[in-house]
């Protein structure tokens, strides 16, 4: 009988680097439900998968198909909203699926971990009409007892509160279900948006761009909120959040590295009470899920986090926020590759639900894609305080003796701020005490012994440290080729500022973040606080003071050495200077004094350093992103990057080369224009040699077409285990 046969085997997703779906047999009465996890006998041992359709047919022969084992959720952990969204990244990203869709769980649930099974039902009233009402007070005044009880109850009441009632409350809690009078939900239903705080009013700018948005919020739509540093972007969000709450949707709030952003924090706590979750990479696994859970079930209303937060589950998402929507931590660059900004749009598409991107510095993309109409664009011009971010003042250190990285103009304006009760921030993106350690003698420079790169000197470690691998040495006392003892360190890093700066003003802390400085989460909200108080002091830093912070009393912010970006081989490099020096400035005069900004150049004369003091981010947004057009480059065109890395080079560039001609013929006939391979920039790395192999193309669609059609090639290609491979789709350099 065909019938019994039916559904009896499944297809699953296991976490393994492979581009398919493994089918299954399932016991014929099974309830498995699309999106639980089963322990599946795989190889010689165990994995677990996740049960993604069943079919009456088997893939394989079917005597060849195994048993799935038991089933490890009562209920899915993956929404078919969120695999449908996995499915699209794996096929958009070319990645395996099965990688996909367990990155797309809670850490604590893409192993064989249960979830807690402490689900509570809550129950609460409908609104009800008065003559049902009536009808239950006359005819069943036991079932009215327990309707007036959770009528009274704001946040519903569960089973154990319903018994104490009345010892008999399930057949009555029934009997209100049936006439409708109650409905229950997992946990409590959300609080009321209302907790206290008065919302301030908007100034006309943000009014405009918020009624602007809300006439287009009813379906899928993108808004970039384009506005300088502290004209309130977050104000806007939290309007549009709060409009959310009161109709019972649920949002996502995705911040670059919030660790790092405890401010906001703290901002969000004070508007929303506690009906926000949090999810950063400094908590636990299990902590992460819990925050996870607890917005599944609708216990709080937002999701406050990093970039996988982007998949947090709800079933009543209304809106998604992209703050700092060009930062570069929305990229996934380790394990499965994919834009957290990106992702998070076609997640909004899938819905219909519009999403709020943010930031004073956009992405080149999200521009491009305003003038190409595909996001709506609203502007923010100036700040509600008095003051308009300071112009950026370049300082021209041509041949000029600096102290600990500084002019002495420098050290002149930091004093004087500092006498004048400021604060001061100094942004070196370089951490350790110098970058360069090297023989007088014969020029010999310490280098990693596995990467191509330079060690630095980390003098409180009294260590040499590689930035790429960690590898670590005491600092020779003599030189490795010449046998020489006059060896020097050259450059400045944020350590040795600190110590120059300590000594120079030896009356003002001196705060320094940096990975180094800031083990843990604790050392660094105590370091914040002293920011908070107002005090005078320095803060120097690498890119974690650039962005985020809103501290009122900074009157002065200075980067010291920009001038690596003028010469770098990232075609990127100057767009991420410009970034950051708007970033940097506008930290600077947000309080109640005009701020000043400088930077510091031994190239004041070039192009980009002349047009970073005369004008606006979106003038010179726009000027690169005219030079890229004649580049053929991104926005205009879309990379994507083959990677390879082995124990030598000839493996990567053997391997790459075994692409490309998988791919090469597809490629000239699609005008898909094909680099490489070629050695990576830096091509030994942890010990291992890359090598790179990367396609371009203006026409997306072509790019597509091509690489589907190439793909299962790929990925036949049999190569020795030791070679690894990627495929880098939306690649940020070339
Ligand atoms: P952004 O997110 O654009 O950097 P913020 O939202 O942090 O800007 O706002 C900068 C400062 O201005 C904050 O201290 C904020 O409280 C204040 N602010 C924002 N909007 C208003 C407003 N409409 N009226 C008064 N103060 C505001
Ligand atoms: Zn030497
Ligand atoms: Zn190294």
């Amino acid at each position: 009988m065909p019938d019994k046969l039916s559904k009896r085997f499944a297809s699953f997703a296991i976490a393994i680097p492979l581009y398919q779906l493994f089918d299954y047999a399932i016991e014929e009465n099974d309830e498995a439900r699309v999106g639980t996890r089963y322990r599946l006998p795989f190889a010689r041992g165990y994995k677990t998968g996740i049960l993604l359709s069943r079919q009456d047919s088997a893939g394989v022969q079917s005597h060849r198909i195994r048993p799935a084992q038991e089933c490890l959720d009562v209920t899915p952990v993956l929404s078919d909203h969120l695999i449908a969204l996995a499915r699209w990244m794996a096929d958009y990203y070319l990645q395996p699926p099965g990688e996909v869709l367990f990155q797309c769980l809670p850490g604590y649930l893409r192993g064989s971990k249960s979830e807690k099974p402490d689900r509570v039902k809550y129950w609460r009233a409908t609104t009800l009409q008065p003559a049902v009402r009536e009808n239950i007070q006359r005819r069943s005044p036991k079932q009215h007892q327990i309707l007036l009880a959770i009528e009274a109850a704001t946040d519903g009441l569960n089973a154990i509160q319903l018994k104490q009632i009345n010892p008999g409350w399930a057949g009555l809690v029934r009997a209100l279900e049936t006439k409708q009078a109650i409905e229950w939900d997992w946990a409590t239903p959300p609080a009321s948006s209302h907790t206290g705080q008065k919302l301030p009013d908007l100034n006309t700018e943000q009014e405009q761009a918020y009624a602007a948005m809300k006439r287009r919020f009813d379906q899928f739509s993108v808004h970039l909120l384009d506005g300088i540093t502290g004209s309130g972007k977050t104000e806007v969000y939290f309007r549009l959040i709060h409009d959310q709450l009161k109709q019972q949707r649920q949002v996502i709030y995705l911040v670059p590295e919030i660790g790092l952003t405890s401010q906001l924090v703290e901002r969000v706590r004070q508007r929303f009470g506690e009906q926000f979750t949090l999810s950063h990479s400094a908590m636990t696994e299990r902590q992460r899920y819990i925050a996870w859970d607890r917005f599944r079930r609708g216990d709080v209303s937002i999701m406050l986090g990093t970039r996988s937060s982007l998949f947090s589950q709800s079933d009543r998402l209304g809106l998604i926020v992209v703050d700092e929507e060009h930062d570069h931590s929305y990229r996934q660059d380790d394990g499965i590759r994919y834009h957290a900004r990106d992702v998070a749009i076609k997640r909004a598409q899938m819905l219909g639900i519009p999403i709020v991107l943010g930031s004073a510095t956009p992405s080149l993309e999200s521009l491009h894609n305003c003038d190409r109409e595909h996001y709506y664009r609203y502007r923010l011009s100036q700040r509600p305080t008095r003051f308009a971010p300071p112009e950026i003042e370049l300082i021209d250190c041509r041949n000029m003796k600096l102290e600990y990285g500084c002019s002495s103009f420098l050290l002149r304006r930091l004093e004087h701020h500092l006498k004048h009760k400021g604060q001061v921030l100094l942004y070196l993106n370089r951490r350790g005490f110098a970058p360069v350690i090297m023989c007088h003698e014969c020029g010999w420079q310490a280098s990693c012994q596995h990467c191509d790169a330079r060690l630095t000197l980390h003098q409180s470690l009294n260590r040499l440290l590689c930035h790429h691998c960690g590898f670590m040495q005491t600092p020779p006392g003599v030189c490795n080729e010449c046998g020489n003892v006059d060896i020097k360190h050259y450059g400045i890093g944020t350590e040795q500022l600190e110590q120059g700066l300590k000594k120079h003003f030896p009356q003002y802390p001196v705060i320094r973040i940096d990975r180094d400085s800031i083990a843990s989460r604790g050392a660094f909200a105590r370091r914040l606080e002293i920011l908070r108080q107002g005090e005078p002091c320095l803060l120097i830093g690498t890119q974690m003071i650039a962005k985020g912070h809103d501290y009122p009393a900074i009157t002065l912010s200075a980067i010291l050495d920009a001038d690596q970006a003028l010469f770098s081989a990232s075609y990127r490099a100057s767009e991420s200077l410009v970034q950051t020096a708007f970033q940097v400035s506008g930290r600077s005069g947000r309080g109640d004094r005009q701020g000043e900004a400088y930077l510091q150049t031994s190239f004041p004369e070039h192009p980009l350093m002349q047009s970073l003091s005369h004008s606006s981010y979106a003038e010179i947004a726009g000027s690169i992103t005219r030079e890229r057009k004649m580049l053929g480059f991104p926005p205009w065109a879309r990379v994507v990057m083959f990677r390879a890395d082995a124990l030598n080079l000839e493996l990567a560039i053997e391997k790459l080369d075994a692409i490309k001609a998988c791919l090469q013929a597809s490629a000239a006939r699609h005008q898909v224009k094909c680099i490489g391979p070629i050695p990576a920039l830096m091509t030994r790395r942890i010990g291992r040699y890359r090598a790179q192999l990367c396609l371009i193309s203006t026409d997306t669609r072509k790019l597509r077409v091509l690489l589907h059609e190439v793909m299962p090639n790929i990925t036949a290609i049999k190569s020795s285990q030791s070679v690894k491979w990627v495929v880098d789709v939306d690649a940020f350099d070339l």
